[in-house]
């Protein structure tokens, strides 16, 4: 076994490890920064658009009035009081600070309109990143400047166990790399940012039912470690479930992160939806708010169904159409306009064709024969269409309230076509209880001694779902691993 010393182990190198890092960096604690992968980054780099923030030096420019208590009560409430009140607090109070912070480590945001069109009248606290090919590049940057300054970051390389005793504190952390070896990291303090346990099958499968259905667009080398190790120490890990669903795509082929297929276009469209029951569910509206629009798809046991028929897509294969692809936005860089419709789309049929050959889309001439390839009861089904039909005639949907002006394409005549949609998951968002100092507590609430952990392994800031507060899971990734990180510097300090 190899042997390695340090004050600090980061694990992970995302947001919040990226974060705990930058901190040690600047006061010249030792550190080792593990990450299971072969780069850098996590879902930090390679997903998250931006963060949200309060009283950052942009908002005050701009003069937004929204503020610490805003959202101080706003999540609490949201959350119907299950919230860590005292860690909330800390992260808001230091959001704004931490957009200079981030901007000081090279990936600079700013404030903006919300991407997400059911928000667009929400108050100014989402701060997007400047570009997101500079910020992969920044993030890919930071191994070799820690390391110049002492701080090797170790890749392919991840944590498997903790020498630790509950009165003496952390003696090691106990990691193996690629090449098969055993480490041994002395240290007296460990971060553990390694990002939640969606890339844990048994643990994603002891808390979902809808496990199978779920489109995993997550960082999967986040296997739960950090949670499973502090649980090992008598960590409170007892919360509800917190799913990261955000939106909903037929497949990893065919999702937003691609933009590849204009299936995901009419993915992203408030067209006629059924359920696995053969009936509507929710007023496809829902399409532009990112976590509500997933929730609802996780509600109905993680998929639906978009249908169509011909004359539906002959149309946007021809027409402009005034409704807007919900990603639309996430896509623009700061100070790009949306054009708010989508079409005409000339390559439609080819996709559907291609989508056809991929099983995410499934064509039939009949609505007998398209509810038989679904498996969806017949009867439901035809109830379902003659109701829209008719509230698509009328205008007006009198049970689930879609506006008039997206009440456009009835489903009439074959061939008929259903988009078969998986709710998407980012991630997850519950684990392991932590005091205001991201320490992990006992049931009793007493922290454990020189163990941190925090971003998406953290339980305290949802009750059961990811709000429509846009950039929150990234912002309070980037404050825990700087509050982790500097409670350990001083408790470091005082020892
Ligand atoms: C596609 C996508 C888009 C997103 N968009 C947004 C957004 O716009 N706004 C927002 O707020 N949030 C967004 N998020 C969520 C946000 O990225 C996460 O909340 C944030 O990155 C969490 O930070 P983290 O440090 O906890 O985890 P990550 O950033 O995922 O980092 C965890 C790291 O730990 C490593 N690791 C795992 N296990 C080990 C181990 N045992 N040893 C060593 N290393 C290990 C992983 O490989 C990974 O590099 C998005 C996520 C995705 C996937």
């Amino acid at each position: 076994m190899k042997t390695l010393k340090t004050q600090v182990v980061i694990v992970g190198s995302g947001s919040a490890g990226l974060s705990a890092g930058f901190d040690l960096y600047q006061k010249k604690i030792p550190f080792i920064m593990l990450e299971r992968g072969d780069k850098v980054g996590g879902a930090g780099k390679f997903g998250a658009h931006g963060v949200f923030a309060v009283h950052s030096k942009q908002q005050q420019a701009k003069g937004v009035t929204y503020d610490y208590a805003d959202a101080f009560k706003g999540l609490t409430e949201y959350n119907h009081y299950f919230v860590n009140g005292e860690l909330l607090a800390r992260f808001l109070k230091l959001s704004g600070e931490n957009i200079e912070r981030m901007d000081a480590m090279g990936l600079s945001a700013t404030v903006e309109q919300s991407e997400q069109k059911a928000h667009l009248n929400d108050p100014l606290v989402y701060h997007k990143f400047n570009n997101f090919k500079s910020k992969m590049d920044t993030w890919d940057a930071w191994p070799q400047k820690f390391a110049d300054a002492g701080n090797p970051v170790l890749t392919e390389t991840w944590a498997v166990g903790l020498d630790y005793d509950k009165d003496g504190g952390l003696k090691a952390v106990l990691a193996k790399n690629n090449n098969d070896e055993d480490l041994r990291i002395e240290t007296s303090k460990v971060i553990f940012a390694d990002g939640g346990y969606c890339g844990s099958q048994q643990m994603m499968a002891a808390k979902y039912s809808d496990n199978d259905a779920l489109l995993n667009l997550g960082e999967r080398k986040a296997d739960g470690t950090g949670i499973k190790l502090c649980a090992e120490q008598g960590a409170n890990v007892s919360h509800n479930p917190v799913l990261f669903a955000h939106g909903c795509a037929p497949s990893l082929r065919i999702n937003p992160m691609r933009r590849q297929s204009s299936v995901e276009t009419l993915t992203n469209l408030p067209l006629l939806w059924v359920d696995q029951t053969g009936n509507r569910f929710v007023n496809e509206d829902i399409v532009y708010d990112f976590a509500m629009w997933a929730n609802a798809a996780h509600n109905v046991n993680g998929k639906y169904s978009v249908i169509l028929d011909q004359a539906t897509l002959d149309h946007f294969k021809q027409n402009v159409v005034p409704m807007e692809d919900t990603f639309e936005r996430q896509f623009l860089e700061p100070g790009e306009t949306p054009t708010g419709t989508v079409g005409p789309i000339p390559n439609i049929q080819a996709d559907f064709d291609d989508a056809i050959v991929h099983g995410e889309v499934v064509k039939a001439d009949t609505i007998e024969a398209l509810a038989e390839k679904l498996g969806l009861p017949l009867t439901a089904l035809k109830r379902t269409l003659k109701v829209y039909n008719q509230a698509v005639a009328d205008g007006n949907d009198d049970t689930f309230l879609k506006s008039a002006d997206e009440l456009k394409f009835g489903v009439e005549q074959g061939p008929f076509y259903a988009i078969k949609e998986r709710c998407a998951i980012l991630g997850t968002l519950d684990g392991v209880h932590v005091d205001r100092n991201c320490q992990p507590v006992t049931k009793a609430g007493q922290p454990l001694k020189d163990l941190y952990i925090v971003g998406n392994n953290v339980n305290g800031l949802y009750s059961d779902g990811y709000p429509s507060y846009e950039g929150i899971a990234n912002g309070f990734a980037f404050v825990s691993g700087w509050i982790a990180a500097t409670e350990a510097g001083k408790s470091l300090q005082e020892a």
